[in-house]
């Protein structure tokens, strides 16, 4: 998540929780519970001091601001109006709150306290709390009306601040793991797949699978490229050759496998494989690369080999490989079946 989205985020958290104060303090006055009428006035100044602090980017100060009164908050209530009025539930909201906040904080590299610690000590306060409530009661006498009302607000509050900051922590992960492994499986340069999730690919393949397809392709000279045209020209050359073979092997998956050496593979046998690689050599070789002004003209040799019965994969890939020592050996720009 951006750091754009968090700040609108907490703006919106913000809000709902000054606007739910308010009520409260509405409240409170009817009720004639004149302690809490007047608690609320600094709890309200909290959260407007938070607007500033979020507009000045300290969201880490904001929240252990936040927190911490929200607990104390909770607490105050919990003493002068008793538990029947749930206030005291909050205190569990709070627990995944809090790891949500130090999540942000590492992403966003800001210091956090640790939600593991302020866990810890949000339960030793609703222990206090709730025991100082059964052993003297609560301040405040209410109808029993108001507290079955509050009961069933505070609850559902309660459950949608633990749905919804559970939901919010799992997708971040499941997004960030997911990004995580595209990182590990692609090459930046050329966005194919890298070397490391080819291996693992086709090691899924069964050892009796027969008919897989597999082409190791190198470009020819390519020393010759990074000489003449330096090190960009042959970059640009790398991703302008990557770029037609994606588009010339649809059914394909294609590997970087190292600086100018690519595998293509297909685990579903392919028909027309050799027709597609000679195709995929003329586009190459017909379509130069434009490179500061200048057409830079590249070909690639490909070898080609189908997987037999019970062959392993390092030897399947070495036949291939061997194909394309040949095709250099022989001319180069060609495809050997
Ligand atoms: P051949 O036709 O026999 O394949 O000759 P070649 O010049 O293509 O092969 P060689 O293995 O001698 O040279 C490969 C060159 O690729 C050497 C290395 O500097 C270059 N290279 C490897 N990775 C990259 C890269 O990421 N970018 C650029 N620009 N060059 C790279
Ligand atoms: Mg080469
Ligand atoms: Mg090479």
């Amino acid at each position: 998540m951006e750091s754009k989205s968090i700040t609108k985020l907490v703006y919106t958290v913000n809000t709902i929780i000054l606007m739910l104060v308010y009520g409260l303090m509405f409240f409170f006055y009817l009720c004639k519970v004149h302690f809490l009428t007047i608690f609320s006035i600094p709890t309200s100044m909290i959260y407007l001091i938070g607007y500033y602090l979020i507009y000045k980017n300290k969201l880490d100060y904001y929240v252990w601001m936040v927190f911490s009164w929200l607990t104390l908050y909770m607490g105050v209530t919990t003493i002068c109006l008793g538990y029947n009025y749930g206030f005291h539930l909050y205190c569990f909201s709070m627990i995944p709150t809090m790891f949500v906040s130090e999540y942000i904080s590492y992403k966003l590299k800001k210091k956090s306290l640790k939600a593991l610690h302020i866990s810890l000590i949000i339960a030793v306060f609703y222990m206090f709390c709730t025991g100082y409530i059964s052993i003297f009661g609560p301040v405040y006498q209410t109808s029993a009306k108001a507290e079955t009302v509050f009961w069933i607000f505070n609850a559902i509050s309660v459950f949608s601040f633990l749905i919804f900051y559970s939901n919010y922590l799992i997708r971040a992960i499941i997004i960030s793991e997911e990004k995580l492994t595209e990182i590990a499986h692609i090459d930046r340069l050329t966005n194919l797949y890298n070397r490391h999730y080819m291996t693992k690919r086709m090691e899924t393949l069964p050892c009796n699978e027969t008919g897989s397809f597999l082409a190791m392709a190198d470009i020819d000279k390519f020393k010759n490229i990074n000489d003449t045209y330096g090190h960009n020209g042959g970059d640009e050359v790398l991703k302008a050759v990557s770029s037609v073979m994606k588009n010339e092997c649809t059914d394909c998956e294609i590997a970087r496998w190292g600086g100018e050496e690519f595998l293509i593979f297909s685990a579903a046998p392919l028909a027309d494989g050799k027709d597609m690689l000679e195709k995929l050599r003329k586009k190459i070789e017909n379509s130069p690369v434009c490179f500061e002004g200048q057409e830079i003209h590249v070909t690639i040799t490909i070898g080609m080999a189908i997987k037999q019965p019970d062959q392993s994969i390092d030897s399947w890939i070495n036949e291939a490989d061997k194909k394309l020592y040949f095709g250099k050996n022989n001319g180069r720009n060609r495809v050997i079946e």
